[in-house]
């Protein structure tokens, strides 16, 4: 950015937030210049320099934050939006510079509506945060992503994120009654919190997972639910993959699990086998029930009916309990992913039970066929179908073969997705690692998304570059 412009914006953000909350350190700027998408992370090891953002801007109200888009919009200057910056697509990566808009000072709990069982929250506050001081009320959020320490609401919302029980709770756009919005030209928009309407369409979800190309969430109203009085594990050993699918689609005829997550063979090997017995070949099944001790006593009987049924193996509550006592562990850098110039990501998709084994199928050949080690589970499975969790590795010589490398895999898994009738995301969301496929996601729907952002953002300030949205030359 031109330095005069800089100096001129850069006053009149200080005018609205103070001078303590803009900040132009080079510390700060490289601090957010990623998120948790693993191509960042690589190319930082490689010594590789991120774009920057040119200022980045903390307010702490939605005033200030109508204040600040009112000025990136007459100097048409890019924003974007940072919530608790633990995206995996590089969403909140500045790439045209500009203003990065950290929400976190936003993080403040509004109102606890006891009799609905709903809480209005400042979008800024962290998912654990709110989590625990619902938890003092007897409450829980049901939303448990494995990000829940490190993201906020915001963020949550923004890339309509899914928690490990969504099964039973919903992802966030079912957990979301009412949302406060500032779009591009400062106005604020509000849509009202209540349990169902029939007054047009739902406006809020055209923000629910708008990734901050839409405008810049600030409240939000959201779903509490009562603790419930057990959560109690069960798992399931499956011959196959098949097998174990069609035992998660029968229990949902009978019942509702919080917890379902189908690790296939290679998934099983890796995160199982070495602190259970299970053959080779061997996919675990892990099941959770929230409820009464009554309710998950029948949920859980049925579901063993259906397993056994099925040709499931009863491994008692072991891998499950574990698996929900260590979920953070995973996440933590190990040699495979720090080592040489190896990479690794997730691919996240959806598709329903008809098309679910196939999408499975085709992308793992897609991607194996690059050199990449492929494991994956089947989690977040719903009545109708599930999402698969894809997790991929792949080693090279050198950081230009390896992040060609890792392109190809990324492309040919989102095709092989795409042709079996599957869709691309069903949690981390687009960001820009996924751009590029958006269009070819979402078909002919896509141009309205398109129509709405040039009505909505017609200077193309808001995060441009993602969602398949407002690239620039
Ligand atoms: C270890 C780890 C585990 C994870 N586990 C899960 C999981 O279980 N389930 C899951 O769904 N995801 C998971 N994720 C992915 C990610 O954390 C989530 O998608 C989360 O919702 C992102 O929230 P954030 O606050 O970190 O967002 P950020 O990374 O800050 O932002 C994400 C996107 O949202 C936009 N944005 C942020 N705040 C706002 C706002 N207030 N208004 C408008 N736009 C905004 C940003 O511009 C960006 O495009 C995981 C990530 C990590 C690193």
């Amino acid at each position: 950015m031109d330095s005069k412009i800089k100096t001129r914006l850069m006053k009149r953000i200080e005018s609205i937030v103070g001078p303590e909350n803009v900040t132009v350190h080079e510390t700060d700027t490289v601090l957010n210049a990623h998120d948790a998408w693993p191509l960042s992370e690589a190319k930082i090891r490689a010594g590789e320099s991120l774009p920057l953002a040119d200022l980045v801007v903390f307010p702490a109200s939605t005033g200030e934050v109508a204040e600040v888009l009112k000025v990136a919009n007459e100097m048409e200057i890019p924003v974007t939006p940072v919530g608790g910056g633990a995206g995996t697509c590089g969403g909140t990566l500045p790439i045209y510079g500009g203003i990065q808009l950290d929400l976190k000072r936003m993080d403040k709990i509004l109102n606890i509506d006891h009799e609905s069982m709903l809480i209005t929250v400042q979008s800024g506050i962290v998912g654990i945060d709110l989590e625990e001081a619902v938890n003092r009320h007897g409450y829980t959020m049901g939303h448990t992503p494995t990000s829940l320490r490190a993201s906020n609401v915001g963020g949550f919302i923004a890339t309509r994120s899914g928690g490990s029980l969504s099964s039973l709770y919903g992802k966030i756009e079912d957990l979301t009654l009412g949302l406060e919005t500032v779009l591009a030209d400062g106005s604020v928009i509000r849509t009202k919190a209540v349990p169902r309407h029939s007054v047009g369409p739902d406006l809020k979800q055209l923000f629910i997972g708008s990734e901050g190309t839409l405008g810049v969430i600030t409240e939000a109203t959201l779903r509490m639910f009562p603790i419930p009085d057990e959560r109690r594990f069960r798992s399931m050993a499956f011959p196959d993959v098949h097998s174990g699918l069609t035992a998660i689609r029968e229990i949902f005829r009978h019942v509702t699990p919080s917890l379902v997550r189908l690790y296939d063979p290679e998934d099983t090997a890796m995160f199982v086998a070495n602190h259970f017995d299970v053959d080779e070949g061997d996919c675990m099944l892990m099941l959770g029930f929230d409820g009464t001790p009554a309710e998950n006593d029948l949920s859980e009987s049925k579901s063993v009916e259906v397993c056994l049924s099925k040709g499931g193996k009863d491994f008692g509550e072991g891998p499950s309990k574990r698996w929900w006592e260590h979920r953070y562990d995973m996440y933590y850098p190990n040699r495979l992913t720090t080592s040489g110039y190896a990479i690794g990501d997730t691919i996240d998709i959806v598709a329903t039970y008809d098309k679910l084994e196939n999408v499975y199928y085709a992308m793992k050949k897609a991607m194996e066929e690059h050199d990449a080690i492929v494991m994956s589970h089947f989690s977040h499975m719903y009545q109708n179908g599930g999402s698969i969790y894809m997790i991929f590795f792949t080693n090279q010589p050198d950081a230009e073969t390896a992040w060609a490398t890792y392109r190809r895999i990324w492309d040919d898994g989102v095709a092989a997705c795409l042709r079996e009738g599957g869709t691309m995301s069903h949690q981390h969301g687009v960001g820009l690692s996924r751009t590029t496929y958006t269009e070819g996601d979402m078909g002919s729907a896509f141009d309205v998304l398109r129509r709405i952002k040039k009505v909505l953002d017609p200077k193309g300030i808001m995060n441009p570059g993602k969602l398949g949205l407002g690239v620039r030359d």
